[in-house]
């Protein structure tokens, strides 16, 4: 089992270094691509078009940084969430995968919630069952779990998809990090931040040719990276 906790602080500064970067140059690039659309009104010509095309893919290569980086995070309040009606409400965007893919759900204790940003999560859950469809060639099946243990919160998602070499592991959730042809490998490191976000643990368990496991720990009364004010509301009592 690989846990990474090494990726919370590398993944930190370099989402920091990448939302400061993203910044600076999509609204030059933006204010190009403006004038671009200009002349092109003025004198249509398909080399003015491929400029807008490529400058249309860095501007989307940017955004995609910005959403990983916490610059997006800011303004989602936590709320509370019901993992399991949040998964099942994702399950429905891949109906199209049924036929081949077979879902199965093992909900326990499925009234229990846990405190956080609800959008970010839906979008680092959709990224961990999107890769797990993408890593199924043809017939398998994704395991969805959901217990709760020592009072901590678990989520474990299998596939029985082409797993992932253990020389590897180690580089999931790095930024760009792709072995797929169309792939941005953008996915795994907003999950790694957003998951860290939330004060919960990823580990990763995968075998060539098997399948992967990726296990989501939380613990269940959340304190978010700013909950620190709510540390106020302990008793008295607790202070020396
Ligand atoms: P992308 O899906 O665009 O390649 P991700 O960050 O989502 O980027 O994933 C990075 C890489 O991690 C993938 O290209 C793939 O090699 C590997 N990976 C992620 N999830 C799985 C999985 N469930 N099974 C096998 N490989 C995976
Ligand atoms: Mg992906």
């Amino acid at each position: 089992t690989h846990e990474h906790n090494s990726h919370q602080s590398r993944l930190a500064s370099v989402g920091q270094i990448a939302a400061g970067i993203a910044h600076e140059v999509r609204n030059p690039l933006t204010a190009v691509k403006g004038f671009l659309q200009l002349l092109q009104k003025q004198s249509p010509h398909t080399y003015l078009d491929i400029a807008q095309a490529e400058l249309d893919n860095a501007i989307t290569t940017l955004q995609n940084l910005l959403n990983i980086s916490k610059a997006d995070s800011e303004e989602e309040q936590p709320v509370k969430i019901h993992l399991c009606a949040e998964l099942e409400s994702l399950l429905n965007l891949f109906q199209d995968q049924i036929y081949r893919v077979t879902i199965e759900k093992k909900f326990e204790d499925a009234e229990v919630s846990i405190t956080g940003k609800r959008n970010q999560l839906k979008k680092a859950f959709f990224n961990i069952l999107k890769n797990a469809f993408e890593a199924i060639e043809g017939q398998g099946t994704i395991k969805i779990h959901h217990y709760i243990q020592d009072e901590l919160v678990y989520v474990t998602i299998s596939d029985t998809g082409v797993g992932i070499p253990k020389e590897r592991i180690d580089l999931l959730g790095t930024p760009f990090y792709t072995t797929k042809s169309e792939g941005t490998g953008m996915g795994l490191a907003y999950v790694f931040s957003t998951i860290y976000q939330h004060n919960g643990r990823i580990e990763i368990e995968s075998e060539e040719g098997k399948g992967t496991t990726f296990k989501f720990i939380f613990p269940m009364e959340m304190p978010m990276d700013k909950g620190v004010e709510r540390m106020d509301l302990h008793y008295e009592s607790d202070i020396d």
